[in-house]
């Protein structure tokens, strides 16, 4: 990898590898097959400044850049996607709305204690039924003197029960759909905002997801992020800013995957030769290097972007493109590779096979990727 990293993160990305090794690769199959969420690994994330990493250091973060942030994100993809996603829905989703959108009162008093762990962010957009504010479960704010009360459901809501402060939409006005839709700030201990259940998924098993139920919350209009009906705007951003780091997991997936085809294919052995001498096996390993070689330079240039300040929504929609489609393939080539050892549950590719198609989805549907390009190139 020759992307010219600078000797700073070159030392994150290196001790991102090491805290990995240490204390992600011990319990990444147990969090995986009993669905636990690992919060002592994510307290030590915190005390490596993993959680407020490209942060303002005003507010409590490391002001290391989103281009670190997402080498951390790749590191650790490579042993664990769920703790991944834990440290995505964290930082590129609810501490990104909060210091992007927030005011300084706002960030004051949230962004501290999102960097130092205090605090577990999630974002919760999804709502069950219908995209989010057309369904009969959709959460509507009404606005009450200086608060508003907050009521509906929100579903498949990651670090969902475990999280202390939440990023919710809701219609401040019903009857203009989507553009009636609000940020707010909702710290997780609030009467009314419970827990309904957990949604036991495929993949990112390690990443708890949860339905969440509001029933007459309330919430300071001091907790409103932005205006009233800048909520979508505001979602869409955070998600492509999410899509970045999630490529960067799927690269760090797919580079864990292929790394393990290469052992295999080295060591098995078929009508006498490794079966890594096989022109077929060679054609599916060169095509899924050259991929994850494009991929991560693309999400490290979409991060640059991030960090730098410059429009990035169209660069982050064509990670989010690419990289699905390269992730998901890489995968389906690396089982191929390992047969029916592949296929097995005891092999580590059938868990990033299940990991991937999470990252995928994951904010797949909310601005289709290639809507966002094209509106770019015929703006
Ligand atoms: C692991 C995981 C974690 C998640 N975490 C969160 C979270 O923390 N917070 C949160 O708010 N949400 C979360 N989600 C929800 C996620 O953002 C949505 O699942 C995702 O955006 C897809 O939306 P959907 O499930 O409503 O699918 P749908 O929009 O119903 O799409 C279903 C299928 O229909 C296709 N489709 C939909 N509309 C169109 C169209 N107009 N034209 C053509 N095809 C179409 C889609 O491509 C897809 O193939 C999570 C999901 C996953 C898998």
């Amino acid at each position: 990898m020759s992307y010219a990293l600078t000797e700073e993160q070159q030392l994150i990305q290196q001790s991102a590898r090491e805290f990995t090794q240490e204390y992600i690769e011990p319990i990444a199959s147990e969090i995986d097959h009993a669905s636990i969420h690992p919060s002592a690994v994510v307290q030590l994330m915190a005390e490596h400044d993993f959680l407020g990493l490209y942060l303002p250091e005003e507010f409590g973060g490391a002001s290391a850049g989103y281009l670190s942030y997402v080498l951390i994100i790749e590191e650790i993809s490579r042993m664990s996607g769920a703790v991944a996603s834990i440290l995505i829905n964290h930082a590129s989703l609810a501490a990104y709305c909060v210091n992007r959108f927030g005011t300084v009162k706002q960030k004051q008093a949230y962004l501290p204690a999102l960097c130092s762990g205090e605090k577990l962010g999630a974002f919760a957009l999804t709502e069950p039924g219908a995209a989010p504010g057309a369904g009969m479960h959709k959460v509507v704010a009404a606005k009450e003197g200086d608060n508003y009360v907050l009521n509906g459901r929100k579903c498949y809501i990651a670090n969902g029960g475990v999280a202390d402060v939440y990023v919710v939409f809701a219609l401040t006005s019903p009857e203009a759909g989507t553009k009636g839709m609000s940020a707010f700030i909702v710290d997780g201990n609030t009467a009314g905002l419970t827990v309904s259940r957990t949604v036991g998924k495929m993949g990112l098993r390690g990443c708890q997801s949860a339905e969440l139920v509001f029933e007459n919350v309330i919430v300071s209009s001091h907790n409103l992020l932005g205006s009233e009906g800048v909520g979508m705007k505001i979602a869409q951003q955070a998600q492509l800013a999410a899509s970045v780091a999630e490529g960067a997991q799927v690269v760090g997936i797919a580079q864990a995957a292929m790394d393990d085809a290469v052992r295999y294919g080295k060591e098995r052995i078929q009508f006498g030769r490794p079966i890594a001498a096989f022109p077929a096996i060679q054609t599916m390993l060169a095509e899924m290097a050259t991929n994850i070689y494009i991929a991560r330079l693309a999400v490290y240039d979409a991060a640059s972007l991030i960090e730098r300040d410059k429009p990035f929504m169209k660069e982050a929609a064509m990670v989010k493109l690419f990289t699905g489609r390269i992730g998901q393939s890489a995968l389906i080539d690396v089982i191929q590779i390992e047969g029916g050892y592949g296929y097995s549950q005891e092999m580590i590719a059938s868990r990033f096979y299940r990991d991937i198609k999470g990252a995928v989805i994951n904010e797949s549907s909310a601005d289709f990727p290639e809507k966002v390009i094209a509106k770019d190139l015929l703006a």
